[in-house]
């Protein structure tokens, strides 16, 4: 008996852009169980971890607080993380600036250097969010900052669960 590889994966991004409903999306989708129904999650304000076993890999999300004056104790788990995922709320135009100053602070820290970049553009059950195509654009400057390593945007609906799969089996292949 062999056993499971370990992964750790960090979910990043801004407050509001729905860390804590994809993990508890992809914990729904790969446990089966349906933790807190997601209207009835509090804003991210500390640490949520979700262990999930796929094939033969053990996979250890942790969704790091979104909040700014958070943004400190994101550094003390790059060290260790196997890859990034930064999601998006596709629906918050205004806030799009800051989106990208962060994800190109996250991508340019040396401690993540050649670390797989999933970016996730959330909330595409919405009429008015953002299409892949247009996130993509906007990112588009930053994301040659990423040089040679592996990345990738996908879109997804973290409350319906459309595309959250194919998100993890994106990143199993990475992780392999
Ligand atoms: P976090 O601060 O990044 O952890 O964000 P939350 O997971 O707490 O989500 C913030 C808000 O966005 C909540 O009201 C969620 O129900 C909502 N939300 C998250 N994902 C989606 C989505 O895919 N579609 C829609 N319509 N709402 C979402």
């Amino acid at each position: 008996l062999t056993r499971r590889e370990e992964y750790y994966i960090v979910i990043l991004g801004l407050d509001n852009a729905g860390k804590t409903t994809l993990l508890e999306r992809i914990k729904s989708i790969f446990l089966g169980v349906l933790g807190l129904s997601p209207d009835r999650i509090a804003p991210t304000v500390g640490l949520n971890i979700g262990k999930i076993d796929v094939n033969r890999s053990r996979l250890n999300f942790w969704d790091l607080g979104g909040q700014r004056e958070l943004h400190g104790i994101w550094e003390k788990y790059y060290s260790e993380c196997h890859a990034i995922i930064f999601v998006v709320d596709s629906t918050d135009k205004e806030r799009i600036e800051e989106c990208k100053e962060i994800f190109e602070k996250i991508i340019t820290n040396e401690e993540v250097e050649g670390v797989p970049v999933l970016m996730l553009a959330n909330k595409q059950d919405l009429p008015n969010s953002l299409k892949v195509e247009e996130i993509k654009e906007i990112f588009n400057k930053i994301a040659l900052k990423l040089g040679a390593r592996d990345s990738r945007v996908l879109p997804i609906s973290a409350l319906e669960g459309e595309g959250v799969r194919e998100a993890i089996d994106w990143l199993c292949l990475r992780l392999q």
